[in-house]
Parts: structure tokens; C-alpha cells; sequence
């Protein structure tokens, strides 16, 4: 039995088909709310250089591991967002092929990657024109107009989006619904939870016109118990939620080097297993709510009152934590972890 389906304004109405594909068999069976098509399709917003398409890219690997058709879509003026799907090697961004001047064959713009994974960078303006956050509209309206995910119908799609500020186009995936699930990546650096935390005032402002909603923060380079315990403060400060805590590790740098992502590179490594269980509990994930953003004095409040508690820490972190952190995040240091000579909590197990 084959499946056929119209798009309605908001919703999706599927219908089946008999056998011999003629005509509509059967009620319309099922009603998708949804954007563009009929995949999951999550956002991964964070500052730039948090890490956003590296996760973004173990996740999709991982999750072509498990059989399902990923799309991960770059909106990033970057445009390096699948390079490690593509052995380290940029592929044409939309808004360079629109910029040609031709009529835009959807081939030049979807990349094959690892695994078949579906590769689109939407790109950004020509240095120093325009606007880069409207270069994502203007590729993400052409992926609609040539009827992409149609297309290729991916039942995954990840758009990695630059977070430091949500102006109009890169909010775009949460005001417009074009994703149902928006993530963070964001480390336990006051930059980044800054960013988190503008993120989360975008998403409360669209969150009653039918914008996306937060399904949780993605901790990443946690590798201190500090580093641990300050993002979870900030996520239950704002009443969200931590998907997993991804210790930095020199596997995803010397897999980055090599033009591929953990999964690919290091399929047995600890780091490879941490993306895998990432990836699952984003599939499995139903969780969507409205953060709770803080007031940009309270947040500095909140950052002080660790800075204090840091200061009373004396020597935390010390340089030589660097490499311990290392022995922790490559699981070559197995049970407890000795700081400044008091014995504190293992992080390791935490981790996964
Ligand atoms: P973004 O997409 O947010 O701008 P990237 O994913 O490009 O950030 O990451 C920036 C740099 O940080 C890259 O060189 C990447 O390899 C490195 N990086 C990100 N996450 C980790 C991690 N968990 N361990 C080690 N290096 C990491
Ligand atoms: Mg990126």
C-alpha cells in the first residue's frame, strides 16, 4: 500500500492508495503538523564555535547508522556545516548557485554525504552585502519552491543554525514552525549561555503564533564537574532541560582533521557512543516547551554568584585539570577523579 500526501496550509493529510496505486483507498488517515514535509525537523541554534555542527553532524551520522534518511541543512554564512559528512570538502551553497544567475537544478544544491545523508548549505551574502540571517530565508524559501524535501523526502531533517543573534532570518526555523524541535548547543562558558538564554527569548516571543519549541540544551566540552554543574544551574534557572552532557575530546579533533565526524572515524571510541546516545534521545524525545529566558540583569547576577563560588575554589580549575579532562572524556581514567587532593565526584559515567 502506497502513501500519498497533499499539503494542506498547516497540516499534512495523508491518504493511502490501493495496491495498483489508483485511486484515493480509505479516509485520510493521519495529520501531520508541520512546516515544509513530513520529517522530524529539528534546529540546533548556539554561538558560533560552540560546536553546533559538529554535534549536528554525529547526530545525523548516527542517526543514518539506524537507517533513517537525514538532511542536514547548514544556515550558517560559514557554509562548513556538513564538511565532515563530505570529508572535509565545502560543497556550492545555495545562495552562491542563486547568485549564478541560472535556473537552480535541486542536484546542485543537495550534496550526497556519509551514509547517503543529504547535505544543503544555504550560505551567506557576498562579504560585506547584505543581510546574512535574510540569505536564510531566501534558501529556505527556494528548498520549498523547488518542492526539496518532496524530493528526497528525508525523515530527519537537522538545520544548524548561528545563534549569537536571533534576528529575523535566523529565527526563521522557530517563528515560522519551519522546525518543530529546537535544541541549544552550549558549553558551560558565560558567552554561550548568554546565547542559550537569547535563544530562549526568541522562542518564548513566537511560542504564541505557532513558533517552534525547545526540546533542551546539548552541554558540550563538559568535562569538569564545574563545567557540569554551572549548565545545569542555568537550565534550572530557565526550567529547561539537558539532552546530554558531550565531554570535548581529542577524538572529535582528530577526526575533524581527517574530514570526518566521530561516528565515521572513531566508531568504537566512548565519544562515538556519547553522540549515539544523543541521537537516540533526540528521536525519542516528545519533550516541547517555552523556556523561561532571565532578565539580562538577573542573568549576571547568576554569573557573578558563580564567579564567587568559583574564587572560593581555590586553583579550579588548574591547568593540569586540562589534561585529566582529556583521561576523563576518552574513558581511559575510570573511576574516581582527584582534585586538589580531595576526592570528588566521577564525571565519566555521568557523561553517558
Ligand atoms: P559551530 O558550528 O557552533 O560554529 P563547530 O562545530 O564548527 O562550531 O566547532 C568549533 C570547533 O570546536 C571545531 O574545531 C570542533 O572540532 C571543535 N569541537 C566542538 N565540539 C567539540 C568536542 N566535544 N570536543 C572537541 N572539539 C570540539
Ligand atoms: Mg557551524
Amino acid at each position: 500500500m502506497g502513501t500519498h500526501s497533499v499539503q494542506l496550509k498547516h497540516y499534512r493529510a495523508v491518504s493511502s492508495l490501493d495496491r495498483k496505486g489508483n485511486g484515493i483507498h480509505g479516509l485520510i488517515l493521519k495529520y501531520y503538523e508541520v512546516g515544509d514535509n513530513m520529517a522530524r525537523n529539528i534546529a540546533v541554534y548556539g554561538k558560533g564555535g560552540i560546536g553546533k555542527s559538529t554535534t549536528a553532524s554525529n547526530i545525523s551520522a548516527a542517526l543514518s547508522e539506524e537507517g533513517h534518511r537525514v538532511m542536514q541543512i547548514g544556515c550558517d554564512p560559514k557554509s562548513d556545516s556538513t564538511n565532515t559528512l563530505r570529508e572535509g570538502k565545502f560543497i556550492p551553497t545555495v545562495l552562491d548557485t542563486l547568485r549564478s544567475g541560472k535556473r537552480v537544478e535541486i542536484s546542485e544544491i543537495v550534496h550526497q554525504g556519509y551514509n547517503d545523508i543529504l547535505c544543503v548549505e544555504a550560505g551567506g551574502p557576498e562579504p560585506g552585502v547584505g543581510c546574512a540571517g535574510r540569505g536564510i530565508i531566501t534558501a529556505i524559501e527556494l528548498l520549498r519552491k523547488r518542492k526539496v524535501f518532496d524530493e528526497y523526502s528525508p525523515d530527519v531533517v537537522i538545520y544548524d543554525v548561528l545563534g549569537d543573534v536571533v534576528c529575523g532570518g535566523f529565527a526563521m526555523p522557530i517563528r515560522e514552525g519551519v522546525a518543530e524541535q529546537i535544541y541549544t548547543v552550549s558549553s558551560s562558558d558565560f558567552m554561550a549561555i548568554y546565547a542559550a538564554n537569547n535563544l530562549f527569548k526568541g522562542i518564548k516571543k513566537y511560542s504564541n503564533n505557532g513558533g517552534a519549541l525547545f526540546s533542551g540544551i546539548i552541554a558540550n566540552s563538559i568535562n569538569l564537574p564545574v563545567h557540569q554543574d554551572i549548565i545545569q544551574d542555568f537550565s534550572v534557572h530557565t526550567s529547561t532541560t539537558i539532552v546530554e552532557f558531550v565531554p570535548r575530546s581529542l577524538t572529535v579533533t582528530k577526526s575533524e582533521l581527517r574530514g570526518k565526524t566521530v561516528i565515521e572515524e572513531a566508531p568504537d571510541s566512548e565519544q562515538a557512543e556519547i553522540y549515539r546516545s544523543l541521537a537516540k534521545k533526540i528521536i525519542d524525545n516528545g519533550q516541547k516547551y517555552v523556556p523561561l529566558p532571565l532578565d539580562v540583569d538577573v542573568l549576571k547576577a547568576w554569573a557573578e554568584r558563580w564567579s564567587d563560588r568559583l574564587l572560593e575554589q581555590k586553583g579550579e580549575p588548574s591547568p593540569s585539570s586540562y589534561e585529566r579532562a582529556h583521561r576523563i572524556a576518552s574513558g581511559t581514567q575510570k573511576g574516581i577523579v582527584r582534585r586538589n587532593g580531595a576526592v570528588t565526584k566521577r564525571v565519566s559515567n555521568e557523561l553517558n
